[in-house]
């Protein structure tokens, strides 16, 4: 069986950053050459009608060949997606080259991520440095006709950055003559933002979100209100969920996957962990690996489709609680518990 299409993304280099919500997780950087993006290529072509690959899934552009990735994924890849509106901060702070090539790329929108001020986006990120650097990037964006679009998380502890984020949306109004676009949310619950389950927002964080960040993040969700944006309540969930009998299938006919540093190969679901690993590349083989893909042998692939939502909520829901979640995101996060608790090693 071949997928009609599919997509393949290294982790060539990683990331300069150790974001505290990143829902990839943290990971060491790897270090792979540009044959192994071949290589991928070569071995996963075969199974696909259309193939696309990436030289990354944690920063773009991160490497110094980033530009001959770039043509080099193109030229792997049977159709190419453009350029997505994300980029790496580290470089448009440091490479005066990157911005007019992302113009060139077509790129209009970039979007950076803050927490309030300097000291709690520094925190956030995991890196001394890095609001300066979203501030230079913002300068670099705007002198190459580039529009930054300004994201924050929510959550209690990150609510209190919240005008300051407003403050810079504002600053940045004056400064272009048009606001620029902006949002609010509390990212999904997984990889390191799982961790932030203890400060997870609810009904209250929402009333701290000031006016203007609260319209803009209507208008870019196409949203009427938060509620819309930020999903319902543990409670509400738990007491939808609790007797439900679904089960779900992760395959897809056009998937991704995300091969990490040593080569190991995810589904595009969540954070790439030990759970959902379906085998190694190097050693398995591609064909190997889709096979466990397409046969959900991975163990959070199988506990999905083995256990139904209403078992995972019952064991590792909180009735009581008012964080707010999307239904797809909550249920992510009870089956994160299950396949932690339960998981062995080695079961993909
Ligand atoms: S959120 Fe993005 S920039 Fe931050 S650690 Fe994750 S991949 Fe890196």
């Amino acid at each position: 069986m071949r997928f009609k299409r599919m997509t393949v993304c290294l982790d060539m280099r990683g990331c300069p950053e150790r974001c505290r919500h990143c829902w990839l997780g943290s990971r060491p950087n790897g270090r792979m050459e540009r044959e192994e993006l071949v290589w991928a290529a070569e071995e996963f072509r075969p199974f696909a009608e259309s193939l696309e690959v990436f030289d990354w899934y944690r920063e773009p552009d991160f490497s110094d060949s980033y530009r001959e990735l770039w043509d080099l994924r193109c030229a792997l890849s049977g159709h190419v997606t453009p350029h997505f509106d994300l980029a790496s901060v580290w470089r448009l702070a440091r490479d005066g080259s990157y911005a007019p090539w992302l113009r060139e790329l077509g790129v209009e929108t970039v979007q950076l991520t803050v927490f309030g001020g300097e000291a709690m986006t520094d925190r956030w990120t995991g890196r001394r440095g890095a609001y300066r650097d979203i501030l230079r990037s913002i300068d670099v964006l705007l002198e190459n006709g580039i529009a930054p679009r300004i994201q924050t998380f929510l959550n209690r502890e990150t609510a209190e950055g919240l005008p300051q984020v407003e403050a810079l949306v504002r600053e940045l109004e004056s400064r272009t003559g048009g606001r620029p676009a902006c949002f609010v949310h509390q990212g999904s619950c997984d990889g390191e933002n799982e961790k932030n389950y203890p400060i997870w927002p609810t009904p209250e964080e929402l009333e701290k979100i000031p006016p203007l960040l609260a319209e803009e993040t209507l208008r870019h969700f196409g949203a009427e209100r938060l509620e819309d944006v930020f999903g319902q309540t543990e409670s509400a969930l738990y007491e939808a969920l609790a007797d439900s009998g679904e089960t779900a299938s992760y395959v897809e006919s056009e998937p991704v996957f995300y091969v990490d540093g040593s080569f190991d190969v995810y589904p595009n679901v969540t954070a790439p962990s030990p759970w959902w690993r379906l085998g190694n590349w190097k050693r398995d083989g591609a064909e190997a690996v889709l096979e466990n893909y397409r046969e959900s042998r991975s163990f959070a692939q199988r506990a999905r489709l083995t256990v139904p939502v209403g078992e995972l909520v019952r064991a590792y829901g909180d009735p009581e609680s008012r964080r707010l979640f999307g239904r797809d995101d909550y249920i992510e996060l009870m089956l994160a518990r299950y396949c932690r608790e339960h998981w062995e090693g080695g079961a993909s």
